[in-house]
């Protein structure tokens, strides 16, 4: 399987010109074949070839004064470039003939945009020195902190800048399938819902820690701070940076939170058990932030390709399974109930459930998983329940999608 690591690089002050250099360079060789394809297009000319556009927009075009830095950069970088408007050609034309979900046109790169990036490839002749440094081609020995080992040793690198002013190096590695994991018996299903982030069909409720929370009311308060700020001010300019670094902080602190949570599951259970969030149908619904924010599916992603690099199993629960209207005791359906209901007793059997870990129940079993069923239960039905009692509520609320 193959997967992306990222650490943060730290270039110092003089390494910082060559990685811009480099930058700007795949930006322009970008923009000028996606100009020259737009030219031919808008011409009904067949659209030039990348070894044309090799040939006229590097290898003479660094022969002009105008273009004569693109020399500065390792010859790989504006390679790359081409490279990468054939896939995001590839890909907007697969979009629509339906091969993949539709996206828009390649589009040109600019100098302002938040987040840049360059490909080194294996022939490249990048390395990692033996001190650990990354070595890159006309840029030099990059100081890199390497938070976990690499499974193996990777083909590529993508130096990345991002909209903080952080710089990463991501590599693309192969893992083994000296990976996977002894058996272990258990299964889990797991809702993903509003009050906590996740409820296992064990019985546990997992928040999102407090580092985490902590970092998002401080993007909030920067966001604030921003709103206030007059337009093209240079208070303005500072205050935008500081938005985008609390930003980064939460993306990191969320993205380690799943990767924790995801890799404990997977050690723990034989197989996982998620219901489909299908977030596009959420988009529309008030839900929608709560699902972004939460990061659900980069979570769930993360689960199913951990399952498969540890050969555990992983199930997704259609969304027409009810998981909240039935009950996981006896499997009587008896109907929606409001969100703001968090415990109910069933009608027919008189188990009391909390309803996040009778979704979850009901979501193991819909994957076919043996769990124990008490999980469910807040206390043992000993009396059934008045039928209008169930589910019920002194002001039900509307019910939203789920
Ligand atoms: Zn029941």
């Amino acid at each position: 399987m193959q997967l992306r690591y990222s650490f943060r690089v730290y270039p110092s002050a003089g390494q910082r010109t060559a990685p811009a250099q480099a930058f700007g360079c795949a930006r322009v060789v970008y923009n000028d074949a996606l100009r020259a394809r737009e030219i031919a297009r808008s011409e009904g000319l067949p659209l030039p070839k990348t070894g044309d556009l090799s040939r006229t927009l590097i290898t003479e075009a660094k022969q002009t004064p105008g273009r004569a830095w693109l020399g500065a950069v390792s010859a790989v970088v504006p390679q790359q470039s081409l490279r990468d408007l054939d896939t995001a050609y590839r890909n907007f034309f697969d979009g629509l003939k339906g091969k993949r979900p539709r996206m828009g046109a390649p589009r040109y790169k600019l100098r302002k945009d938040t987040r840049q990036a360059v490909r080194f490839t294996a022939n490249a002749r990048w390395s990692i020195t033996t001190g650990g440094k990354l070595r890159l081609p006309k840029i030099g020995d990059l100081k890199v902190t390497w938070s976990r080992p690499l499974p193996s040793t990777p083909s590529t690198v993508t130096v990345v800048k991002d909209s903080a002013g952080r710089y990463f190096a991501s590599f693309v590695v192969e893992t083994g399938p000296e990976e996977i994991l002894p058996q272990t018996t258990p299964g889990v299903g797991i809702d993903l819902g509003l009050g906590h982030f996740a409820v296992l069909s064990d019985g546990r409720k997992v928040d999102s820690p407090r580092f985490l929370r902590r970092a998002e009311k401080r993007l909030k308060k920067a966001q604030r701070a921003l709103s206030r700020k007059e337009k093209g001010s240079s208070n303005r300019n500072k205050a935008r940076l500081k938005v985008a670094r609390a930003h980064a902080k939460v993306t990191d602190a969320r993205r380690e939170f799943h990767h924790r949570l995801s890799t404990k599951l997977i050690r723990e259970n034989q197989a996982v058990a998620v219901e489909d969030l299908a977030v596009k149908g959420l988009a529309r619904t008030r839900l929608a932030k709560s699902v972004h924010d939460a990061g659900w599916s980069a979570f769930v992603s993360m689960l199913e390709y951990k399952a498969a690099r540890y050969g555990r199993a992983f199930h997704r629960i259609g969304r027409f399974e009810p998981t909240s209207q039935v009950c996981s005791q006896c499997g009587v359906k008896d109907g929606p109930k409001p969100l703001n209901v968090r415990v109910w007793t069933c009608g027919a059997c008189g188990a009391v459930l909390d309803r996040d870990i009778n979704a979850a129940v009901n979501v193991a079993k819909a994957a076919g998983l043996a769990v124990s069923a008490c999980g469910a239960q807040v206390r043992p039905g000993l009396l059934p329940a008045p039928r209008s009692e169930a589910g019920t509520h002194p002001t039900p609320q509307p019910s939203t999608a789920r």
